[in-house]
């Protein structure tokens, strides 16, 4: 078991309670769906959560990938899919921290094949590739709360760029000044693994 079904349903239902937030980011610069497909991706992982806890790190992360690609939907669908398949299919059943960071660059660039994307573009790319940076630098952080504060400052860095992929590339300069919504959910789950993390190894 790499983590209690208790865990991962606090990280789903604190998500699913940001759906709202999610929404009104999408209104601004997007469709207004990020919300509805994130919540519709956790529903979907939270019907899996009792066999996820039975497997070893990398097969549930590939688990949870596949699930989030049959069910969230959008292009966010696509990435965080895409995300989480590349992840678990990297790792190996009991990671150390280096191969678990190996791991995460690996899944980022899947993220930019499939997206046609990189950083600066107003995207999750933006939340991603430079927290992988600094778990890299600090290998192992020690606090994982320095990690998440970091995630959290990037997706309020969002809000100077311009964004030149997806649906909020059509409003060009009239993105700016507006958080992309799916670097937000990013730093979410980022804030929310970092949390479970600070208590365990604290
Ligand atoms: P859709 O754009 O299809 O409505 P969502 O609203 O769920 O899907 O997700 C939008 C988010 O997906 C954006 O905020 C952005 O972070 C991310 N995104 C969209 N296109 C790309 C891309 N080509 N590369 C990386 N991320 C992207
Ligand atoms: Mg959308």
């Amino acid at each position: 078991m790499w983590l209690t079904q208790s865990a991962i349903e606090t990280i789903l239902v604190s998500l699913i309670s940001e759906k709202d937030t999610l929404t009104q980011l999408d209104v601004a610069i997007g469709d207004g769906d990020h919300g509805a497909n994130i919540e519709r991706g956790c529903r979907a992982v939270q019907s899996i959560v009792t066999d996820l806890v039975d497997l070893d790190l990398s097969d549930a992360t590939h688990k949870i990938g596949y699930t989030l690609l049959m069910s969230m939907g959008g292009a966010s669908g696509a990435l965080f899919g895409t995300f989480f398949l590349t992840l678990g299919r990297k790792l190996s059943q009991t990671p150390d921290f280096s191969e678990f960071c190996t791991a995460f660059e690996n899944a980022i660039q899947a993220v930019q094949d499939r997206g046609k994307s990189e950083q600066g573009q107003k995207t999750l790319l933006d939340v991603l590739i430079p927290t992988s940076q600094l778990l890299l630098e600090q290998a192992p952080p020690k606090k994982w709360r320095d990690i998440s504060d970091f995630a959290m400052e990037c997706a309020n860095n969002t809000k100077c760029l311009e964004a030149k992929v997806g649906r909020a590339s059509f409003l060009g300069k009239r993105s700016v000044g507006h958080i992309d919504p799916g670097a937000y959910s990013c730093a979410l789950i980022i804030h929310q693994i970092c949390d479970l993390l600070e208590v365990r190894y604290e």
